[in-house]
C-alpha cells in the first residue's frame, strides 16, 4: 500500500474540484449578473441652512433679547456672506452685550462688533477683492482683516 498523500487545492483527487460523471463542470460567470444598488447621494442641508437653524435654536436656549434674531436674520439677508450673532455682557463686563457681525470671504476677512444694528451695519460693506496686477487696495490696508470693535 503506498502511503497517502496529501491533497493540495485544485490536485484532482478533492473532492469538490473532481469532475463528476454527468455533471458539467459548472461555470461560474456564466447568467450570473449582479447588480449592485447604488444609494442616492445624501442631501445635506448647505452650511448656510444649518448656521441659520443654529442661529435660532441658539437664540432660544441664550434668550436673546426681544427681535435680536429678526436683526440678524435681517442683517444677513441685506449682507450677503456675512454671518450675524447677538453677544450678550461678559462675564466680567469688559464687554458689552451687542451684535457681532462676521465675513469670512475667499480674501476679505472681517470681525464687526457694535451694541446696536445701526452702529453695526455702515461696516458690513466690504468691497470685492481685486485681482488686478496692482494689488487689491482693500488686502493692502488689512493685510490680516479687520477688526471693527465699538
Ligand atoms: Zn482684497
Amino acid at each position: 500500500m503506498t502511503p497517502r498523500k496529501v491533497l493540495g487545492l485544485g490536485a484532482p483527487g478533492r473532492l469538490a474540484l473532481r469532475p463528476r460523471p454527468g455533471v458539467p463542470p459548472f461555470d461560474r460567470s456564466e447568467g450570473v449578473t449582479v447588480v449592485m444598488p447604488t444609494p442616492p447621494a445624501p442631501k445635506w442641508p448647505s452650511d448656510r441652512a444649518l448656521r441659520a437653524q443654529n442661529k435660532v435654536l441658539l437664540a432660544e436656549r441664550l434668550r436673546w433679547p426681544d427681535g435680536a434674531l429678526q436683526a440678524c436674520q435681517d442683517l444677513e439677508k441685506r449682507y450677503p456672506g456675512w454671518n450675524v450673532h447677538w453677544l450678550g455682557e461678559s462675564i466680567r463686563g469688559r464687554r458689552r452685550a451687542g451684535f457681532h457681525a462676521s465675513f469670512d470671504g475667499p480674501f476679505h476677512k472681517v470681525d464687526v462688533y457694535a451694541p446696536t444694528v445701526a452702529e453695526l451695519e455702515p461696516h458690513l460693506d466690504v468691497p470685492e477683492h481685486d485681482f488686478g496686477l496692482r494689488g487689491c487696495a482693500w488686502c493692502w490696508e488689512n493685510p490680516y482683516g479687520k477688526k471693527v470693535l465699538l
